[in-house]
This record gives structure tokens, sequence and C-alpha cells, in this order.
């Protein structure tokens, strides 16, 4: 589940949209240098997400349950570990065109001045998918 709400940078005042988490569907991802936002399908990691999947205890989430189960059940492929998986989705995603990496783990920044130091605006916030 994600949310999307603002920030306003604590440095120059800039309001600026911040997502965070993934989807039924997507992971969100954000760039260690800049902090653009990379939306990544599952769909498009094809056979890594499937393992990941098998990897899991549990299903990733209620709604996908039903798929998760069949997964476990026919796909041949090797089971994957949570960190594995992540390491190979940053991977997979590639670089920034700024230059950075895409990570799971990097902080919202303001995209004027890439100062880290926000405060959090809830007003217009919602949650997707
Ligand atoms: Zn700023
Ligand atoms: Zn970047």
């Amino acid at each position: 589940m994600g949310i999307q709400y603002h920030g306003i940078c604590k440095k120059c005042g800039k309001r600026f949209k911040i997502m965070d988490g993934g989807g039924f569907a997507f992971h969100m991802l954000r760039c260690n240098k800049c902090g653009k936002h990379k939306m990544v399908p599952f769909e498009k990691l094809g056979e890594l997400h499937l393992r990941y999947l098998k990897g899991l205890n549990q299903p990733y989430s209620l709604a996908t349950a039903h798929y998760d189960n069949l997964i476990k059940e026919l796909f041949p492929g090797e089971p994957l570990s949570e960190d594995s998986y992540e390491a190979a989705i940053e991977e997979f995603v590639g670089k920034c065109r700024c230059g950075g990496q895409y990570r799971f783990n990097a902080p919202p920044r303001c995209p004027r001045c890439r100062c880290t130091d926000f405060e959090i605006d809830n007003t217009g916030a919602l949650c997707y998918d």
C-alpha cells in the first residue's frame, strides 16, 4: 500500500510530492541522489517477482493471496529472499539520469535543492492502490 503526500523543504521552501511504498502491482523506488521516484510494475520483473513470491512465508497481500498460492504450487523456479529480491530489483532498474542509483530505502528529497530535511504536509494526502 502506498501513500502520497507533500513535503515542504526546510531549506528552500519548495513543496513537493512524495510517494511512499508500493502498491499491489508495483514497487516504488527513489533515486539516492536527486530523489526522483521510479515505479516498477511487478509484471516487468517477470520471473524475479515470481521467485520472490515463492520465497514468502505468507501471501504478499490479501488481494493477491490466491494468485500467490498458485505461484507457490506451480512455479518451478528457486525461491528468492526479500533482501536479494530488492537488490536484484535495484540492479534491474539501473541508474537515474542524474547518475544516482534507484533504491528502496532512499529518503525523499527536495527536487530543487536536493535537501532531505523537510516538513510533512498532510493536506491532500491520499492512499493509492
Ligand atoms: Zn529545497
Ligand atoms: Zn536521480
